[in-house]
């Protein structure tokens, strides 16, 4: 039986010889074989030469995931050596395997697994999916997880809105073995954590901002502190441990604010943390009103651009943002501000804290470019998987 195939435009081949893993519908010439949703299919390029191989979704708008550039089959195998190469990265070269710590084992275009995404919280596993033929492949990519790293349990959760996206029948929930009932604890460097992986943000803890609490702490000492999209507190507690003067958290999600005293407690630093349910941008608008300043703000708001179309505005609501941001800052303070849309590219990022400066009459000098953590590749053929950018800024 001959695979199916997909045959791309002249134009909608470009992407896709860059090794890009999405293919969207507006690339493609004609689909033959008439391919089941989940299939592999074989992308030729327009005058029907073999490109790769990939996996067919028709519901999604990324209509193939392209897996691989090679004439070989996407079977178990290959998608168990495909973890097995993520796993090790983890392990052999970021030294990622303490038992107690938490880290992102698979990381979707970054680690070649479209759609697939697993974080590692001790012993147990947390599986994201983004993507149906991956999806439909999940059972022997669990064994290999289970073989290499004996997990406790392994559940799964699920973005808002991407099972009806993908055309995904999913239910959050456990997948293999025990997951936890309570919330449990993680440990980051002296630091520890605690994380309801049921019911948290994304799989329950930020893990790409990792090494950036670690950067945000070196400013830390004697500072007062605003940590303004708090979640559960992850930039909180490690400046409040590194010799703020003190810290005040400030999230919209009042659970995000019970975890941020639990965690604040958990470390020590209780009496230096203060959450504060708000708007981020009014409580900002507030504190410039009444002439409250702080020596370092922490922004960290979610994602402003779901889509190529959102980008504009997004860059507006960073501009606002980060505007009232500094007008509350005090001369010769920090600012650490972020972005976590892929789609807004760093240069563009950098322009929209420039405006911000700009509007708020402030010198804003960078001191340090952040990513996400390593246990987050970038690949170059996805320039979105470089979703997290940063600065950390002296503010004039
Ligand atoms: N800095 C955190 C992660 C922040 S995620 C960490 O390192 O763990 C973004 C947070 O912004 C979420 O907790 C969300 O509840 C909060 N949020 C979203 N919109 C907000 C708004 N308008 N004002 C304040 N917080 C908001």
């Amino acid at each position: 039986m001959s695979r199916a195939h997909v045959q791309l435009t002249r134009k909608g081949e470009l992407a896709a010889r860059s090794r890009h893993p999405w293919i969207f519908s507006g690339a493609i010439a004609r689909v033959s074989g008439d391919p089941e949703p989940g299939a592999e299919v074989d992308v030729l390029d327009a005058r029907g030469r073999f490109l790769g191989r990939g996996l067919f979704n028709p519901h999604s708008q990324i209509r193939v995931r392209l897996y691989t550039t090679v004439d070989e089959p996407l079977d178990a195998a290959f998608f168990t050596e495909r973890i097995g190469t993520a796993v090790a990265l983890r392990r052999d070269a970021l030294g990622l395997d303490d038992v107690a710590g938490a880290c992102r084992l698979v990381f979707s275009e970054g680690d070649g697994l479209s759609g697939l995404t697993v974080d590692r919280y001790g012993r147990q596993l947390v599986v994201q999916l983004t993507g149906l033929g991956i999806g439909e492949r999940l059972d022997g990519m669990l064994s290999a997880l289970e073989d290499l790293l004996e997990p406790e349990g392994i559940m799964l959760r699920t973005e808002k809105g991407m099972a009806e996206e993908e055309g995904l029948h999913i239910q959050d929930g456990p997948l293999r073995g025990h997951p936890p009932e309570n919330s449990i604890e993680i440990v980051e460097g002296a630091l520890r954590f605690s994380v309801d992986l049921r019911t948290g943000q994304k799989t329950g803890f930020y893990l790409d901002q990792r090494v950036n609490r670690v950067r945000a702490a070196a400013y830390a000492r004697d500072r007062c502190v605003a940590d303004v999209c708090s979640y559960s507190g992850g930039f909180s507690i490690a400046t409040a441990a590194a010799g703020a003067a003190r810290v005040t958290a400030v999230d919209s999600s009042a659970s995000a604010l019970a975890l941020v005293r639990e965690n604040a407690e958990r470390n020590g630093v209780g009496a230096l943390v203060e959450p504060v349910r708000a708007n981020a941008f009014e409580w900002l608008g507030a504190q410039a009103e009444a002439g409250r300043t702080f020596d370092m703000v922490v922004l960290d708001p979610p994602r402003f651009a779901r889509s190529q179309r959102g980008v504009k505005s997004a860059l507006r609501a960073y501009e606002r943002l980060n505007a009232l941001a500094i007008a509350c800052i005090a001369p010769g303070g920090v600012l650490i501000t972020f972005s976590c849309s892929g789609r807004v590219s760093e240069a563009d990022f950098q322009g929209a804290v420039a405006r911000a400066a700009t509007q708020s009459g402030r010198d804003v000098r960078i001191l340090e470019r952040l990513s996400q953590a390593p246990d987050h590749p970038v690949a170059t053929s996805c320039p979105q998987s470089a979703y997290l950018k940063g600065f950390i800024c002296s503010v004039a």
